[in-house]
């Protein structure tokens, strides 16, 4: 993919609650890259896959949005498809904190104070983003998702908070399952979209 010196390509940017995993609750800015290549059928954002050349801001820009926000949230699409340096050291600058929801299908970038690993089946995290991650965010669709979990479990440090998050349209279906998972191995926490809840972005 042709990158752009000191440019990246955003779908959209918002001030917002941050719905989900720890620091669920949270003040964040949202800086959504464009641009994804792993095609999970479960995407609610498939608009992010393809870049518009009408979405390419400058990093100075995007980081004079952000403001006074105290945590930016970089996600997408999928961030680490871009290399994410300037962006950090621009936001760490400006003592914004920096977090990132990333698959880590791509290769690590950036400084990160809080990182979001979500491995998707279709395109499974680089060896080197396992050991990143201070968060463990497995989508449970089906019942055999919980061997996934669990492999991808073996793979992060023991520091390592496990959340396990109900796919929103199969909710209905498997929320009841994963509450029995995690009562039989607690070593795991439940995470909720509740910026759907909130009917927010
Ligand atoms: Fe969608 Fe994220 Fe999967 Fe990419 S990695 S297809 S943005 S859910």
């Amino acid at each position: 993919m042709s990158e752009r010196k000191g440019q990246l390509p955003i779908m959209e940017d918002f001030y917002t609650i941050q719905g989900e995993g720890k620091y669920t609750g949270h003040a964040a800015y949202f800086i959504r890259t464009a641009a994804c290549d792993v095609g999970c059928p479960f995407c609610d954002v498939k608009e992010s896959w393809e870049i518009d050349d009408n979405q390419w801001q400058s990093i100075s820009d995007i980081v004079d949005k952000v403001e006074d926000a105290p945590i930016a949230v970089v996600t997408g699409g999928e961030p680490l498809i871009h290399n994410l340096d300037e962006l950090c050291k621009s936001l760490k600058y400006r003592k914004i904190r920096t977090h990132i929801e990333t698959s880590g299908s791509s290769p690590f970038s950036g400084s990160w104070d809080w990182f979001t690993l979500s491995p998707k089946k279709r395109k499974m995290p680089l060896e080197e983003n396992w050991l990143h991650a201070d968060e463990l965010k497995i989508v449970i669709s089906r019942p055999n998702d919980f061997r996934f979990a669990e492999d991808c479990a073996s793979k992060v440090t023991e520091n390592c908070l496990l959340y396990l998050q109900p796919e929103w349209d199969k909710s209905d279906e498997i929320l009841s399952e994963i509450i029995a998972y995690i009562k039989e191995h607690p070593k795991w926490k439940m995470s909720l979209q509740t910026h759907k809840f909130m009917d927010i972005p």
